[in-house]
């Protein structure tokens, strides 16, 4: 009696259930409509059109400030905000020790830049960092190191491309001492939050004769030779060039040009 009840019971829901299945495949939907390829493609704004340098002597975009030009140092000054008293000869700038470093008038965000440099040839006693050094400091606060590390080791946070004391380079990349390097660094400026921490670190790439050495690799903080990263607050920022205390003759720099971005 009670197994005739149980499904007579299941027959009425079946049935209920073919009933609703029914009306849901009469309603009529609007169907899917085809994917064409113009749907995925948009064309406003159009980027900004750029003529680029030339390719063989890599000189400036049409886009970019020029910062030296073989000509004059009017671009920059020293860090007191006086005159950049570095040596202009032959389309080059010469480090003069007793100048100090010098730094851009202008303050930049994010950017690109591109800055060749060689370093002289040096006694073999003159070893690790006291041969050819310098450096490329990003908004005046975190240095790219410039070195002579053909066939010259020293710390490998500290060879040339790294971020000073923080990330070494992914390759060694040097030419000779003599012989010119190109550097092209790719730099995007830290966000802070309102209590003075990062909210997205400072990111560099850089890129010595072609050959990556920093992939887009965070920042971890200041560049300190004694001590680790700190986290300092700062805006725009000049770039400045090092004027290091090794015994270093004539280290010169050419062809120095920074997009905004
Ligand atoms: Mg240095």
């Amino acid at each position: 009696m009670r197994t005739r009840v149980m499904k007579r019971t299941l027959v009425a829901l079946m049935a209920c259930t073919a009933l609703s299945l029914s009306a849901q495949e009469q309603k009529q939907y609007p169907e899917q409509e085809t994917m064409r390829p113009g749907m995925s493609e948009y064309w406003t704004p159009q980027p900004k059109i750029v003529t680029p340098g030339d390719p063989v002597t890599h000189s400036a975009p049409s886009d970019a400030i020029v910062l030296f030009d073989g000509k004059d140092l009017s671009a920059w000054q020293n860090t007191k905000g006086e005159a950049a008293g570095w040596d202009v000869h032959d389309g080059i700038m010469t480090v003069n020790k007793k100048a100090g470093d010098i730094m851009t008038k202008e303050s930049f965000g994010s950017f690109q830049l591109h800055i060749e440099w060689c370093v002289p040839e040096m006694d073999a006693q003159f070893t690790s960092q006291s041969r050819g050094n310098s450096g490329v400091y990003l908004q005046n606060m975190y240095e790219i190191q410039i070195l002579d590390n053909y066939n010259n080791e020293t710390y490998v946070n500290g060879q040339a491309g790294s971020i000073y004391k923080q990330t070494p380079p992914l390759a060694n990349a040097m030419r000779k001492p003599g012989e010119w390097n190109v550097y092209d660094i790719i730099y995007t400026a830290p966000v802070f939050k309102a209590d003075g921490t990062y909210l997205y670190r400072p990111r560099v790439t850089v890129i010595q004769n072609g050959i990556v050495l920093q992939n887009n690799t965070e920042i971890l903080g200041t560049t300190e030779y004694i001590g680790f990263p700190k986290v300092k607050v700062h805006g725009d920022g000049p770039i400045l060039l090092q004027s290091h205390g090794d015994p270093s003759p004539g280290i010169s720099f050419r062809n120095i040009w920074i997009r905004r971005m």
